[in-house]
């Protein structure tokens, strides 16, 4: 493929995995960054890589996108701990999905990353587990853990280091045209391709597009523990009973609708707050705790005591901290694309968008950028 200019914009996750597989294959790239350094969805997440999450159709982009971590942690100081999944079960709905789920990916790709355990088992991989009522759990040994605030902070260095890629932050785009980006004061730069990976603000740029697509905004309330003490850690990522609501990757389990039905009956709050909670522990020790779920118009800019309450009411009963001391509280926005893991449009020749990655971008975005220009390189 001819060496080409590259223009991205946007520097969260997107941006910044379309800008290294653009740059591995010897194109010269330069990102604008409206703000002077990341802070919008990329830098306020969990911080895991979810392969588990990902029904079988994107769980390959999902793996390809865990080597490529895996990889960075090779080639940088930026923290990536294979740590894995601990899906708890505290009900026997919950356990009987979990055990499915078990049964129907053993003799396949999925067997050999999966073990079902008992909950003494389980004991042994986390000392956060909530002994009260524990049936058991599923551990999967794909996830990773990245600090994402330092992950995405930290990547542009590496970009820049290795490969010459040019960064613009503090630099908004204000119009995109055929091979030209502006910028304010009217400066204009020219591209052969360029990439608009702007997150959840896609109505700025092509207001047109996105009212057409079927694409949601959801907004998430998050909170982080202090460090905990010691030498504490957390284990693997922990998810309870009510993700295997949310993620499609369990949605083939055949008594699911029985752990969905409980819950909508026995907590409502739950569903109406779209609630499921997971926790994950940082390098700093500091465990990070969600989530809620409030889409479209429905998002308030106020976050709600409320649902901080609920979220710690439902994982003080499956696991148990040192320190539940809160020492930060916030939210984040993502787009989330119905009809795929991405959704990608070219409005203009050779202008590409990249957004709608949900909840999932930080475990799909560096396999979707590398799909996309292996698809390029094979056309050109
Ligand atoms: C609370 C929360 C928890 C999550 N947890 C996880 C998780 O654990 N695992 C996981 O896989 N995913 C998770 N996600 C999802 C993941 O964070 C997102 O899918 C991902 O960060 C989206 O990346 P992005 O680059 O598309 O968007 P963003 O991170 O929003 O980046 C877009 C960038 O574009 C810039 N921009 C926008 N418009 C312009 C413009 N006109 N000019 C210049 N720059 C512009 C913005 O300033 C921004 O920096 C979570 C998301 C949230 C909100």
């Amino acid at each position: 493929m001819k060496k080409q200019k590259i223009g991205i914009v946007g520097a969260g996750i997107v941006g910044l995995a379309h800008a290294w597989s653009a740059a591995e294959r010897g194109h010269a790239v330069t990102v604008f960054e409206r703000t002077a350094r990341a802070s919008e969805a990329s830098i306020r997440n969990f911080g895991m890589v979810w392969p588990i999450g990902q029904p079988e159709v994107s769980r390959p982009v999902a793996m390809v996108a865990r080597e490529r971590w895996l990889r960075l942690a090779e080639r940088t100081d930026i923290w990536v701990d294979q740590v894995g999944s601990l899906h708890l079960a505290h009900h026997d709905d919950e356990w009987n999905v979990l055990r499915e789920y078990f049964d129907f990916g053993k003799d396949g790709e999925l067997g050999s990353h999966l073990k079902l355990l008992n909950p003494s088992q389980c004991h042994a991989l986390s000392p956060a587990v909530q002994p009260n009522g524990f049936l058991g759990g599923l551990f999967s040994d794909m996830e990773l853990c990245v600090n994402p605030t330092n992950a995405v902070r930290a990547l542009p260095k590496f970009l820049n280091e290795s490969f010459g890629v040019k960064f613009h932050f503090s630099t908004p785009v204000v119009e995109v045209g055929a091979g030209w980006i502006r910028t304010p004061g009217y400066q204009e730069s020219q591209f052969d391709r360029i990439i608009v990976c702007s997150g959840h603000d896609f109505e700025t740029l092509f207001p047109e597009v996105f009212r057409e697509t079927p694409i949601r905004k959801c907004k998430l309330q998050m909170m982080r523990t202090v460090g905990q003490t010691g030498s504490w850690r957390l284990g693997p990522h922990l998810a309870s009973g009510l993700t295997l609501r949310h993620y499609s990757s369990f949605r083939h389990c055949p008594t699911l609708k029985l752990l969905i039905e409980r819950i909508s009956t026995e907590t409502p709050e739950l569903d109406r707050f779209g609630i499921h909670v997971m926790a994950s522990q940082d390098d700093a020790g500091r465990v990070v705790l969600g989530d809620s779920h409030e889409y479209d118009s429905d998002i308030e800019p106020f976050d709600s005591a409320e649902i901080d309450r609920l979220i710690l009411r439902e994982l003080t009963q499956i696991i148990q901290l040192p320190s539940w001391q809160i020492e930060s509280r916030w939210n984040g926005t993502y787009s989330k694309y119905a009809d795929g893991i991405v959704f990608e449009s070219e409005p203009i020749p050779n202008v590409h968008i990249a957004t709608g990655l949900g909840g999932s971008g930080m475990t799909l975005a560096f396999g979707v950028a590398e799909r996309t220009w292996k698809r390029w390189s094979q056309e050109s």
